[in-house]
């Protein structure tokens, strides 16, 4: 967060924690309450009168606003608008001296107390420094309480004992024991015991779901029912609930375009700032025909009025408490041009299998030409090498007919299928298309009604001799159907991309109604046809990142769901739905919309406000101190909006 009230540097000097904010801005509310009546208690003509109690609170005050502008504009070379109040605070100061000197530039509200205005505007630029960092603090109460939930410490099997050891000192292989209701501290796979684990901290989801021996289980859930000892398969460093965290974070410093542009305005504005300061100057003097010094008010209150503090605190602020609001709720959004993205999206693009189908397929149907316990070690064998949906579907079935054997020369053909070497012999399973369509005669009319009836249908090879067919069924997604009649009614076009063939296609985008969708892609393929639709289009797309990875590298923005686990998709994806909750896509874009416009009225309105200021600082309406809290209340309107993001529940996205 780095914003003109926010005076943060990359280091943290004491005068920047809350504690010493504290501490002067109470001293500072003393003295300056007193320097407001100064004249009266002291007198006019005493020495005291020159010995002002609010100098206390002008230097208090300023010394973190001064030193930011002063570390931005010699060390960084960066104008920031702290530079503004800055001089703003300068000026009142020497308005103060001019009043020593016997030059009168009294003001009604002031009179002619400069240091009093000094002080108030430093005070207030440091109360609204405050606001914006204990929102931002709150934004990040998301990734604390990720970062917290881990247990620090895991029992360890050694020798047969359990020992209570730190969890950085856990090894991938050692043997885990987590007890009833205990928190999962390791990423890893349950050796015995059965139980349900609770993953609501990192999906959002609040079911609890079954484990088994062979399930996977991570760090972060809670056991909620039997003892069960897992075996560890991740590094505590290298947990998904540390990748997650570290992507939030990683966010928090991606800062959206928006913001950026704030930034860079910083440098025109406070020249541009000086300069109608200059020419109110004049303009009131020469214009107006005010004295001088009612001139050189006007002046310093268009340098107050002028900083774009809510400005630059619109996007910076929304952006961080949404982030937080969907990391409380299972969904990681990378980076705040994501988020933006998202909200201006007029296309959404979902691959089929594992996306808009269950990760649970099924065999259907089959036929072989050679021996059924051959032809399903042939098939096993060969796809326990793959992470595809369908491998895992087929693998579950050959187990159950004939247990697998070990292969070599694995070959992954992405979008295709699989090949390697068993036993000497060359064996690939893959789409039916792959193999040239030659069926031979008794298998042909199995194949068509199997297609017919919207079947995903693989064939399998052994050293090249077509040995059999398989037809697998995949089923809806819960809330598929959901998600895309809420896209098409908040006016967002859904396309489907496959590289199934056309009948389970056009079944599967029957059953959904989606109108548009391409079938028999290759990944390239799905990339081309992503490229296309973002020629005219803002496009979304979803996947399940294992092979649509390029696709979803190149679309505007992209999604994966139920990622828990798959690092790829985490990776690659701009936005990730720890849970498999598809049903969430059209709220989350929803909310961002949500996200998008309270950027843009804050933005509107706190634009409006510092001009409507100018024009009356213009007119000497606005004083200095007036100009200051005219600002900061726009500030402090704008960090509130923002705040309430943090609010919004789920089913108001
Ligand atoms: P989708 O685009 O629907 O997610 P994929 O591009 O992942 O589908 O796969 C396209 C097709 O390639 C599948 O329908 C299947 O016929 C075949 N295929 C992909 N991977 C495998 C595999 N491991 N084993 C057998 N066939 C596969
Ligand atoms: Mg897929």
């Amino acid at each position: 967060m780095d914003s003109c009230c926010s005076v943060k540097t990359a280091k943290e000097p004491f005068f920047q924690t809350l504690k010493y904010q504290i501490v002067s801005l109470s001293i500072s509310l003393v003295c300056l309450a007193l320097s407001f009546f100064w004249q009266d208690i002291v007198g006019r003509h005493s020495i005291a009168y020159y010995l002002n109690i609010g100098w206390i609170g002008v230097i208090l005050c300023s010394i973190p606003l001064v030193y930011t502008a002063f570390y931005n504009l010699f060390k960084l070379g960066k104008i920031k608008s702290s530079l503004l109040i800055t001089v703003a605070i300068i000026a009142c100061i020497a308005l103060e001296i001019l009043d020593w000197c016997g030059v009168s530039v009294a003001d009604a509200h002031s009179h002619g107390n400069y240091i009093f205005t000094a002080g108030e505007v430093a005070f207030l630029m440091m109360i609204g420094g405050m606001l914006e960092d204990i929102t931002v603090r709150k934004s990040k109460a998301g990734i604390e309480k990720l970062v917290n939930l881990a247990p620090k410490t895991a029992w360890v099997n050694i020798n047969g004992e359990y020992v209570s050891l730190p969890v950085s000192l856990v090894r991938i292989d050692d043997t885990v024991l987590v007890k009833p209701y205990e928190q999962v501290s390791v990423d890893g796979v349950v050796s015995t015991g059965n139980s349900a684990v609770n993953t609501s901290a990192i999906t959002g989801e609040s079911l609890p779901t079954d484990v088994t021996v062979g399930d996977n289980v991570y760090a972060g859930t809670w056991n909620q029912s039997g003892a069960i000892e897992i075996v560890v398969t991740r590094a505590s460093n290298q947990t998904t609930l540390s990748k997650m965290v570290q992507l939030v974070k990683q966010a928090e410093n991606n800062r959206a375009p928006i913001a950026s542009t704030a930034d860079k305005w910083a440098s025109i504005i406070v020249p541009s700032a000086v300069t109608i300061a200059v020419i109110v100057f004049f303009v009131t003097l020469l214009g107006f025909k005010v004295g001088w010094q009612e001139a050189l008010v006007r002046g310093v209150t268009v340098l107050v009025v002028f900083c774009p503090c809510a400005l630059a605190l619109a996007t910076p602020t929304a952006i961080a408490a949404a982030i937080g609001n969907a990391t409380k709720r299972g969904i990681i959004i990378k980076s705040g041009l994501a988020l933006q993205t998202l909200s201006a999206v007029d296309t959404v693009v979902f691959d089929k299998t594992g996306t808009l189908t269950k990760n649970d397929v099924t065999v259907v149907d089959y036929v072989t030409s050679i021996d059924d316990k051959h032809f399903a070690m042939y098939v096993g064998s060969v796809e326990k090498t793959s992470t595809h949906p369908l491998a895992q579907a087929l693998v579950r079935w050959a187990e159950n007919k004939s247990p697998s054997i070990s292969s070599t020369d694995m070959n992954t053909l992405i979008g295709v299928g699989v090949s390697a070497t068993i036993e000497d012999r060359h064996v690939v399973v893959a789409k039916y298309t792959h193999f040239g369509v030659s069926f031979a005669p008794n298998f042909l009319a199995k194949c068509s009604s199997w297609l017919n009836d919207g079947r995903t249908v693989v064939g399998v090879s052994v050293d090249d001799n077509i040995v059999g067919w398989i037809a697998l069924g995949d089923t809806l997604k819960e809330g598929a159907l959901q998600c895309i009649n809420q896209l098409h009614l908040a006016g967002i076009r859904t396309v489907m991309l496959t590289g199934d063939n056309q009948f389970s296609a056009k079944m599967i985008a029957l059953q959904l109604g989606i109108e548009e969708y391409q079938h028999s892609l290759l990944p390239e393929q799905k990339l081309l046809a992503v490229q296309q639709l973002k020629q005219s289009h803002k496009v979304c797309m979803v996947g399940d990142g294992v092979n649509d990875a390029p696709s979803l590298a190149t679309a505007d923005c992209s999604m994966a769901m139920g990622v828990m686990g798959t690092d790829v998709a985490l990776q690659i994806a701009d936005i990730a739905l720890m849970a498999d909750r598809i049903d969430k896509i059209p709220d989350l874009i929803t909310f961002t919309r949500r996200v998008h416009r309270t950027i843009i009225r804050n933005m509107c309105i706190s634009m409006a406000i510092n001009l409507i200021a100018v024009i009356l600082s213009l007119f000497g309406l606005l004083t200095p101190i007036l100009g200051a809290v005219v600002h900061n209340l726009s500030s402090l309107f704008v960090v509130i909006t923002s705040a309430l993001l943090l609010t919004v529940k789920e089913k108001q996205y």
